[in-house]
C-alpha cells in the first residue's frame, strides 16, 4: 500500500498495535509483530530512523566497558545480538577489529568497587590488568553464535610494530572484535521493507505524529498536510525515544522514564589518520575515563562520542567544544598527525534515551532496556526505555512477547537468525555517487522517500560521508522530484530544506 492508500485504510479500520516513533526499537517491534501476523501501523513525525537511531557510533557491541558496571545480562545479550546481526545482515554489519591503546598497567582497579559501594563520581583511566580481565569476559559471552575472533594483547614493542604512528607512550594495545553498522538507517528501511512484504497488516507511516489522545482514541497528524484524524488501537507501543515522556505527556501521562544525554561525532577526511589506523577502530579513554572511538568509515575517518546531559532533544549538535575536544583525543593516541577543522565533511549529534537516574556522570548511566507500563483509559501503553542499537532485536522480542500475551496470540515465528533486506543476496551498500536516475526512481518508488534530505541522508550515504555538491543536491531533487511528481517549485524547496537540514545540523555549508 502506498501512503494515500494506508491513509485512507486507517479511515475504516483501525490497527490493533500502534506503534509510535520509527527509530531501531520502533521498526524492529514492527517487524516482529508484524512476523505474528498482528495488524500493525507504525508512524514516525519525520523520516524513519532519523533520531537517536541514526547518531549513533554505528558499533554492534556488547559494550565492554559496562562489564565494570556489573552489567553483565546486557552484556553478554549485546554480544549475541552483535553475532546475529553480522550474520543476519553480512553486508550491512562487518566484524570490526578494535585496538586499545592502553597507557597504564594496574590503573582503574577500584573502579568496579568503588562502583558498587556507591563511592565512585569518576572512573579513573582503565590500566592493561582491568582491560585484560574485561576481554577475557567479553570473549566467553559470545558463547555458540560466535561470528568474530578472540582478542590479542601486545606489548609496547609489538603494538608500535603494527600501529607505528601510535604514542610511543603506550605500554600495551589490546585488540579485540566488535562489529560496524555500515549504515544504521539503510539497515533499519531494510528491516521495515522486510516487514511490509508481509501483508497489509503492516502499515507504516513516517511524517505522522501522535498529538493526542483521551479514552480510547488517540489522534494522529500527517505532517504533509496538517490533516488530523483519530484511530482506536488496543494497544500503544511508545518508541519515541528520547522523546519518550513528551509523547506520553501528549496522551496526558505524566512519566519521567529518561533522562537523555547527548553525543556528537565527526567524520573526517584525513587520508594520514585513515591509512593510521587501516581497518581498525582503536577504542580509548581520556583521563577521566571517557571513551573515545576513532573509526574508518569507507575512505573517512569517524570521531566520537561525547556523553552530556540535555533537556531538549530537539537542540542537539555537535559545538566547536565537542570540536576541539575530539581533535584534542586525536591527538593523544596519534600525536605527530594534524587534524584540522577544514577535513570536517560532516558532524552529527543525537540524544541517548537512556534510563531517568540521579548518577551524576553519564558514562555510568545503565544502557539496558525495560518496559514501562501506563494506560490510556482501557489502552495498555508501553513505553521502550534505555537500550542498545545492537540489542534491539532482543528488545523487539520482549515486547511482541509481552504484547503477544495482552492479545491472547500465540508467537508463530522466530527472529534470532532471520536474514535482514539486502542480507539476503548481500547487495552492496549504496555509497557510490554515481547512482543512475533509474537506481534514484526506484529508491523513489519503493523506500517511502518523501523529501530530498530523505534519500540524501538517510537511504544513501552521500551526505553522511561528504560527497554532497551544489550541482549534486540540484540534480537529486529534480531526478527525484521527477519520480514523485514534484512541481519545479517542489523542486527548489527541497534543496532549501536540505541545504537548511545540512548547515543546522551537519555543519555543511554546500
Ligand atoms: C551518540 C550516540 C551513540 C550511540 N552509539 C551506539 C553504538 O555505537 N552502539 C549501540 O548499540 N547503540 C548506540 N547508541 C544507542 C542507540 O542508538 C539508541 O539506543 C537507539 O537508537 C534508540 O532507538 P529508539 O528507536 O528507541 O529511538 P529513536 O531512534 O530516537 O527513535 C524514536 C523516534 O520517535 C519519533 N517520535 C518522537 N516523538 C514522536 C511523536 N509524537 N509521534 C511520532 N513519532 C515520534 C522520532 O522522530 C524518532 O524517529 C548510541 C546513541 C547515541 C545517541
Amino acid at each position: 500500500m502506498n501512503r494515500q492508500g494506508i491513509l485512507t485504510s486507517l479511515e475504516s479500520h483501525s490497527p490493533t498495535v500502534l506503534i509510535v516513533g520509527a527509530g531501531i526499537n520502533g521498526v524492529g517491534t514492527f517487524r516482529d509483530l508484524t512476523l505474528q501476523g498482528v495488524d500493525t501501523l507504525l508512524i514516525d513525525r519525520s523520516d524513519f530512523c532519523s533520531g537517536a537511531s541514526a547518531a549513533s557510533s554505528r558499533m554492534a557491541h556488547g559494550g565492554i566497558r559496562y562489564l565494570e558496571n556489573g552489567e553483565f545480562r546486557l552484556v553478554r545479550e549485546a554480544v549475541q545480538e552483535r553475532n546475529w546481526m553480522i550474520r543476519n545482515a553480512p553486508s550491512l554489519v562487518k566484524p570490526l577489529p578494535t585496538t586499545i591503546p592502553i597507557f597504564k598497567t594496574f590503573s582503574g582497579l577500584l573502579n568496579a568497587p568503588l562502583k558498587f559501594l556507591g563511592l565512585l563520581e569518576k572512573p579513573s583511566e582503565r590500566g592493561g590488568l582491568i582491560i585484560k580481565v574485561g576481554l577475557i569476559f567479553y570473549d566467553a559471552f559470545t558463547g555458540k553464535t560466535r561470528s568474530v575472533p578472540r582478542h590479542v594483547f601486545d606489548g609496547r614493542a609489538n603494538a608500535l610494530k603494527k600501529y607505528p604512528r601510535l604514542n610511543p607512550g603506550i605500554r600495551y594495545a589490546a585488540t579485540y572484535y566488535d562489529g560496524i553498522i555500515l549504515s544504521p538507517e539503510r539497515l533499519t528501511i531494510e528491516l521495515l521493507l522486510d516487514a511490509e512484504k508481509e501483508g497489509d497488516h503492516a502499515r507504516s507511516l513516517n511524517y505522522v505524529s501522535l498529538v493526542g489522545g483521551n479514552g480510547d482514541k488517540v489522534t494522529l497528524k500527517d505532517e504533509l498536510t496538517g490533516h488530523t484524524f483519530d484511530i482506536s488501537p488496543r494497544l500503544i507501543v511508545n518508541a519515541a525515544g528520547p522523546w519518550i515522556d513528551g509523547t506520553n505527556w501528549t496522551l496526558g501521562l505524566e512519566t519521567q522514564y529518561v533522562g537523555p544525554t547527548k553525543g556528537s561525532h565527526l567524520v573526517l577526511e584525513n587520508p594520514e589518520l585513515s591509512e593510521a589506523i587501516g581497518d581498525h577502530e582503536f577504542f580509548f579513554e581520556n583521563k577521566d575515563g571517557r571513551i573515545v572511538l576513532i573509526f574508518p568509515l569507507f575512505d573517512k575517518v569517524m570521531i566520537g562520542t561525547s556523553d552530556l546531559p540535555i533537556e531538549d532533544p530537539d537542540s542537539a549538535r555537535c559545538t566547536e567544544d565537542e570540536v576541539d575536544y575530539f581533535i584534542e583525543m586525536v591527538g593523544r593516541v596519534f600525536p605527530d598527525i594534524k587534524v584540522s577543522r577544514e577535513q570536517i565533511v560532516f558532524r552529527f549529534s543525537g540524544v541517548r534515551p537512556l534510563a531517568y537516574t540521579r548518577v551524576k556522570n553519564a558514562g555510568q548511566i545503565t544502557r539496558d532496556h525495560h518496559i514501562q507500563e501506563n494506560k490510556l483509559g482501557n489502552i495498555p501503553v508501553y513505553s521502550l526505555v534505555g537500550g542498545k542499537w545492537t540489542s534491539f532485536r532482543a528488545f523487539s522480542e520482549q515486547v511482541t512477547d509481552r504484547a503477544l500475551a495482552f492479545l491472547g496470540l500465540p508467537r508463530k515465528a522466530d527472529t534470532k537468525s532471520l536474514s535482514i533486506g539486502v542480507g539476503k543476496d548481500a547487495a552492496a551498500i549504496k555509497t557510490d555517487p554515481h547512482y543512475t536516475h533509474g537506481e534514484i526512481a526506484e529508491m523513489a518508488r519503493h523506500e517511502k522517500i518523501i523529501h530530498l534530505d530523505d534519500l540524501l541522508l538517510r537511504r544513501t550515504l552521500l551526505a553522511y560521508l561528504g560527497q554532497l555538491t551544489r550541482p549534486l543536491v540540484e540534480e537529486m531533487s529534480n531526478v527525484l522530484g521527477d519520480a514523485l511528481g514534484w512541481t519545479e517549485t517542489q523542486k527548489k524547496a527541497e534543496v532549501g530544506r536540505t541545504l537548511e537540514i545540512l548547515a543546522d545540523r551537519h555543519g555543511v555549508i554546500l
